[in-house]
């Protein structure tokens, strides 16, 4: 039977220290599913990219891994107790979670689940929050994304996108 481990983030954008960690995920299982947070939240300046988008940032940049990868995206539910019963209905089955997000990990020991941790590589270079700053401050960031996110942003015009809705409306 595969070993099958869950990864979510809500990756806005995906950058080489989730790509780090996937990688390490998945010397260690045989197929990894990776949830994409929030997936109901875009336009906004903390999550500037669609579900949709982000899926695509994620497909293309894990095409070379080596291991079977599904990825789902996960709307926010308002009731952290029945969160996991949310994720688990909505992925296909996994023994194994990967976290470093405190409430992620507690929930889904609550649950009985084998959660182990998976720190960012490099966390005060690669950092979504870092990287929203760059791109609003005309500052160098596509070294911090893998080549195929830095085509979804551009083919989006996801800079573009970001400076307006940052914009105040004086
Ligand atoms: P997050 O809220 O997206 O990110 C929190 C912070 O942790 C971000 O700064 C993120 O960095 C960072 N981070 C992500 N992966 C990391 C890692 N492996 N090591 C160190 N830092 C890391 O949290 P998340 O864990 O990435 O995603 C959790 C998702 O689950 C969210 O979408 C959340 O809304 C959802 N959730 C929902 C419920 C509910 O609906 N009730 C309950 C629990 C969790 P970057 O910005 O660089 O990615």
């Amino acid at each position: 039977m595969a070993l099958r481990g869950f990864y979510i983030g809500r990756f806005q954008p995906y950058h080489y220290g989730h790509h780090s960690v996937i990688e390490n995920i998945a010397r260690e299982v045989d197929e990894i599913i990776i949830a994409i947070g929030s997936a109901q939240i875009s336009h906004t300046i903390d999550n500037p990219f669609t579900a949709g988008e982000r899926l695509l940032m994620v497909a293309k940049s894990v095409e070379n891994i080596d291991a079977e990868i599904y990825i789902v995206p996960l709307e926010d539910i308002y009731r952290n107790d029945l969160w996991v019963s949310h994720v688990k209905s909505m992925v296909p089955p996994f023994r194994v979670v990967y976290s470093n997000n405190p409430l992620v990990m507690r929930l889904f020991r609550e649950e009985g689940y084998d959660v182990k941790t998976c720190p960012l590589y490099k966390r005060e270079k690669y950092s979504g929050t870092e990287i929203r700053k760059r791109m609003l401050e005309d500052q160098e960031w596509k070294s911090l994304v893998p080549p195929p996110v830095v085509d979804v942003i551009e083919e989006i015009d996801g800079v573009a996108r970001l400076k307006e809705i940052s914009r105040d409306d004086k």
